[in-house]
């Protein structure tokens, strides 16, 4: 604290990341990202853009992302103004915090903000920073998302969810999507896909129809660029307006010239994209009946990662007793109801397999 703060720093509650641990030899499974390295393309990318002196970094980069958005725009049938790209998609979800879900009835009240009890939890921190109003609701017992919920909230000017739903991995399908989109038009509907590559069904078909969508993208899991930061809204041209207006109130290049041309190779190079994901799926699968096996109650997952639970023995006592075994997972204290849970990344097979043989051990010796 400092008397030198502006009174907004003194009420904000920053997200807090999974750990980046700087040991080697770790088995990282706690943040999400691909174990898999980006397409080969993208590495011929980077090497053609930085040329043999590196000399275009003198020079700033496309503010419009001109080459990206087209790319982007014809992988999803879209208009390249209907697509808008950011610094990560945390940084297109705070754009869309600030221009799309802040709202107010008649009478200069706050028309809430709608997302689930347990979702993201850089959605509550936006709210601080942007001064938004939260409603959240309940997930039911086996933590899956109604929309039904949502449509029946007549005050509220908007809603935000992930599909697939994080940390429990758990989507909704795209009919409920669509029947919360017709059912009230009077909402933005933001829905963010950052795990939708991995099995669940995408919304950005709906685009065209619907004028108070917002899809959101990331290249952080599905596309294994975590580290280059660059994700994407898909929506209808004046919202997507909203956001450039933003955007360019606050950093006109937010994507530097390496991460455009690393994330336009790795669209466009389709068979890679489809086998990583697919080999990320096959060890879900594998992961889900193993740790069945050992008791744990897995919820089913569309994601990268799985969420799981053993009736015997605490969340944090497992997470602590596989950092013994230098295995990395997450688990959240908060909301008390996901405390007995872990999320555990899906790792390479290697990865996924000692994490099973760790478990066995700690079993074994009841922990
Ligand atoms: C990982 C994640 C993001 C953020 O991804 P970046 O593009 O790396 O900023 C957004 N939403 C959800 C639900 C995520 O899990």
């Amino acid at each position: 604290m400092s008397r030198y703060w502006s009174a907004v720093v003194h009420q904000l509650k920053p997200y807090v990341p999974g750990e980046q641990p700087k040991l080697a030899n770790l088995i990282k499974l706690n943040t999400n990202e691909n174990p898999y390295p980006p397409s080969p393309q993208v590495l011929a990318a980077i090497q053609a853009e930085l040329g043999d002196d590196a000399s275009r970094l003198r020079l700033y980069p496309d503010p419009g992302a001109t080459g990206l958005r087209a790319t982007l725009a014809r992988q999803h049938g879209l208009q390249p103004a209907q697509v808008f790209v950011g610094n990560g998609s945390d940084e297109v979800l705070a754009h869309i915090f600030l221009a799309l879900l802040k709202h107010e009835d008649a009478a200069g009240q706050p028309r809430p903000l709608l997302f689930p009890d347990v979702t993201y939890s850089f959605y509550p921190t936006y709210c601080l920073l942007y001064g938004v109003t939260a409603r959240t609701l309940a997930l039911d017992e086996q933590l899956g998302l109604h929309l039904d919920d949502y449509i029946a909230q007549a005050d509220a000017g908007a809603v935000i969810f992930p599909n697939p739903n994080a940390p429990t991995g758990r989507g909704v399908p795209l009919a409920d999507v669509e029947r919360l989109l017709l059912a009230r038009p009077d909402m933005v509907v933001v829905v963010d896909e950052a795990y939708v590559d991995f099995g669940a069904e995408s919304a950005a078909t709906l685009v065209d129809r619907f004028p108070n969508l917002v899809v959101v993208h990331t290249f952080s899991k599905s596309r294994s660029l975590a580290g280059m930061r660059v994700g994407y809204a898909l929506a209808q041209v004046p919202l997507i307006e909203a956001l450039e207006r933003v955007k360019d109130s606050f950093n006109s290049y937010p994507l530097d010239r390496l991460a455009l041309a690393a994330a336009q190779a790795a669209v466009e190079d389709e068979a890679y994209f489809e086998q990583t994901r697919q080999a990320v799926m096959r060890s879900r699968d594998w992961l889900g009946t193993e740790l069945t096996k050992l008791g744990f109650e897995v919820l089913p997952s569309q994601a990268n990662f799985v969420f799981a639970r053993h009736p015997q023995h605490s969340g944090a006592a497992l997470q602590q007793v596989l950092r013994e075994h230098a295995i990395i997972v997450r688990h959240f204290r908060q909301p008390e109801r996901i405390a007995p849970y872990l999320r555990i990344t899906i790792g390479t097979d290697a990865e996924c397999q000692a994490l099973v043989q760790a478990l066995v051990a700690a079993l074994k010796g009841s922990l």
